[in-house]
């Protein structure tokens, strides 16, 4: 059987495995502190789960093989600086930013891009982590010495929403896209995600156009995610991720093909088609919340857990609410937050208004 080799082995490359059985792939996730090699066969491909690694042994052997789809991607996309300047070449809008070099100082940065400015470090970030606001004036105004000639520094944007786009590209640059997603970031984190919705149906063709000409540009092939920021009626990239993405879990139970068969469908060299899209789709991140099997009772939900240690902050699994019927996902939701705790209030009042 035709072997693909996932670079890193959380979630994602599980539920990758989880998608290959019915295209007789077998998918191996791979930890980066392997201690063995595998024996990768002439018709094996190797993608990724991250875009970014630590240097060991077994992902060398990964990333230097010659199936290893995209190679020439990751770099480009896992360092802020590098993806900032392929986006302003595109002429894609993003967010104004500067790079922050060993000399650069808060005040700069202020008169550069105002009162608001959010450091990213160039690398390794997720989930919020990573980032420093300045706020001229305040305590803290000062760019930390660990953050100087490892940084960006990004203009806040004062958005009105935020909307993710999941898409994918095969060898012979065929396009296909998931509806826009609305989401919620708690903290930097994602907490809900909600698709397809109508009333951002106009700005789908938009959102089309800006992550095609990302994928065309660097011949990419596989399922790549663009988080956007709604301003009006614009969009404007926070970031881009050059594999499945959390936003995209709700196509395991809201789409005839899921980002996950997508993406192996695409670097498999297997067809990729326009997913159908089946009744209305609520993904629930479970952050730093101990599992409670009650949710695998609610009628319309779809529970994923990811056998992880619980620990405050952390992914820990995610449930996906889809139903035909608004009214049954509206229900299903109300039983779900009778069992989560308190925190997760603001989150079902965002996703009730949204629906
Ligand atoms: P991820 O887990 O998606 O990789 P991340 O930690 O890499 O996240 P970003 O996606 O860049 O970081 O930012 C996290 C969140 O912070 C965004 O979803 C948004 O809510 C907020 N944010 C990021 N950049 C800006 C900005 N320029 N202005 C205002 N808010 C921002
Ligand atoms: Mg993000």
């Amino acid at each position: 059987m035709q072997t693909v080799w996932v670079l890193g082995a959380g979630q994602l490359g599980a539920m990758l495995e989880q998608a290959a059985y019915p295209l007789a792939l077998r998918v191996e996730p791979m930890d980066p502190d392997a201690p063995t090699l595998p024996a990768i066969g002439d018709r094996d491909i190797v993608t990724v789960e991250r875009e970014q690694w630590p240097d060991t042994a077994l992902t060398r052997h990964l990333s230097e093989h010659p199936n290893f789809v995209n190679a020439d991607v990751f770099w480009r996309i896992a360092d802020r600086f590098h993806q900032k300047s392929l986006l302003d070449s595109l002429d894609v809008a993003t967010a104004p930013w500067r790079a922050v070099e060993d000399d650069s100082r808060a005040d700069w940065l202020h008169s550069e891009l105002g009162d608001d400015v959010l450091l990213k470090r160039r690398t390794g970030g997720y989930d919020g982590k990573g980032q420093y606001w300045l706020h001229r004036g305040q305590d803290g105004d000062e760019v930390p010495g660990d953050w100087q000639g490892a940084a960006i520094a990004e203009q806040k944007i004062p958005f009105m929403e935020e909307l993710s786009l999941v898409g994918a590209r095969d060898s012979s640059g065929k396009q296909v896209f998931y509806p826009l997603t609305l989401n919620l970031h708690c903290n930097g984190i994602l907490m809900a995600s909600v698709a397809p919705l109508q009333r951002v149906e106009h700005l789908q063709g938009q959102a089309e156009a800006m992550l095609g000409k990302i994928m065309d540009a660097m011949n990419y092939v596989g399922v790549m995610a663009m988080e956007c920021f709604r301003v009006g009626d614009k969009l404007i990239v926070n970031e881009l991720a050059p594999r499945v993405h959390n936003s995209g879990h709700w196509t395991q139970a809201g789409a005839c093909v899921s980002q996950f068969e997508m993406h192996l469908r695409a670097v498999a060299g297997l067809p990729i088609k326009a997913p159908e899209v089946r009744g209305n789709s609520v993904m629930i991140n479970i952050i730093g919340v101990e599992r409670d099997t009650r949710w695998m009772s609610i009628p319309a939900t779809q529970c994923y857990w990811y056998g992880k240690e619980v620990r405050p902050g952390r992914k820990l699994g995610h449930i996906n609410v889809n139903h035909p019927e608004l009214a049954a996902v509206r229900g299903a939701l109300n039983t779900l937050r009778q069992q989560l705790p308190a925190q997760y209030d603001e989150v079902f009042d965002w996703v009730a208004a949204q629906l």
